[in-house]
């Protein structure tokens, strides 16, 4: 039988909701909770850094948000998938003893097909966090909500963390953005290539000694693929720009004899051209832009305007082994330009399995 406590249906994030922290022994969950609309039912609900700061007080409130954001009300077992669940409810109705010794408000609930516990940060990238469940809530709606994107020493500074945490946490939310190479594009794709990094005034000056690493040389390339239907971005670091690197991630991200290719007059392009369902080029050098047939590469040009004002602006230097994950933060960000910032948080919501070690991104 699928058991959800009331309190579990509970919070709407309006004004008038119960905090947690407000709960007594005499007045039970159900009385607090009885006649509030849930979340996911309440399509008005709009999250700013304001809402999410008046309504998550304690760290039994950031549980509960994440659990209306990854469940809507169905809790899953994160092992088998069953929604036969019910909520361990702590003996004091808040908190529970760590074996530690301390109070943890952490929401714990049990499979009962599975017979294990878990709660709503199992199996995602906040699993065994010792980062405060509420900070993780708010770093995570400022990702989803800052265009430029988020630079970690603020994070650091704003959220009381230390720089390895704040980068690190930063890095696992950009790894729940990033796409899954899943769906092959289809229809009509442009492609385009911008060099990023290598300008000697934004390096780090003890960067600025090393031998042979000014100058063109010391720029990455990236090529971005997006889909003119979807509006769905993908971005690839490449070693060096020619026909082979290109026709690689054409290859692997769209469907070759239902897509047809728009780029700029860029030669490299030539031959993956060919062996699709068609292949439309705009020269820049005489000035065209776009013809009756092609819009050019303009989407691309709007996303690197987009992403240079984000590196450049935000993330200053950004090492190149570091660069694809920065790249999947932009693309989610562009690919998802429809979505509210509340969309966004959702969508993020239903991303979040998988954890990414320190060790995996230092690598
Ligand atoms: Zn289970």
């Amino acid at each position: 039988m699928h058991s959800v406590p009331p309190h579990h249906l509970a919070p709407t994030y309006t004004t008038c909701y119960p905090k947690a922290s407000h709960y007594t022994t005499e007045q039970t969950f159900d009385q607090v909770f009885r006649n509030v609309t849930p979340l996911w039912e309440n399509g008005s609900m709009k999250t700013t850094i304001a809402s999410l700061s008046r309504e998550i007080h304690t760290e039994s409130d950031a549980y509960l948000y994440l659990e209306n954001l990854r469940w809507h009300g169905t809790p899953v077992c994160p092992k088998c998938a069953s929604t036969d669940v019910h909520y361990v409810e702590p003996s004091n109705g808040v908190s529970r003893t760590t074996a530690g010794g301390s109070q943890s408000e952490r929401r714990v609930w049990k499979c009962q097909p599975c017979r294990k516990q878990f709660s709503v940060l199992t199996g995602t990238m906040m699993h065994a966090t010792k980062i405060p469940v509420r900070t993780w809530v708010m770093v995570i709606f400022e990702m989803c909500s800052s265009k430029n994107g988020v630079a970690a020493r603020e994070i650091e500074r704003k959220y009381g963390l230390c720089p390895r945490t704040a980068w690190h946490m930063l890095h696992r939310i950009r790894e729940a953005m990033s796409h899954d190479d899943a769906t092959l594009f289809s229809g009509d794709v442009v492609s385009d290539e911008v060099y990023i990094g290598g300008v000697p005034g934004n390096r780090h000056a003890d960067k600025d000694d090393v031998k042979g690493t000014y100058g063109r040389t010391d720029m990455t390339p990236v090529v971005t693929l997006i889909d003119e239907d979807t509006h769905e971005a993908r971005s690839t670091v490449l070693p060096w720009v020619d026909s082979a690197s290109l026709g690689t991630v054409i290859r692997d991200n769209v469907d070759m004899a239902t897509t047809t290719l728009h780029t700029d007059s860029l030669r490299a392009y030539i031959p993956i051209g060919r062996k699709m369902a068609g292949h439309y080029s705009v020269d820049h050098r005489a000035g065209i832009y776009g013809t009756d047939k092609t819009n050019g590469t303009n989407l691309c040009e709007n996303y690197f305007a987009q992403l240079k004002r984000g590196l450049k602006g935000t993330h200053i230097h950004v090492d190149p082994k570091h660069l694809h994950r920065y790249l999947g933060e932009f693309d989610y960000r562009f690919s998802t330009f429809e979505m509210t910032d509340t969309e966004r948080m959702e969508d993020l919501g239903a991303r979040m399995s998988g954890r990414l070690s320190y060790e995996l991104v230092k690598a």
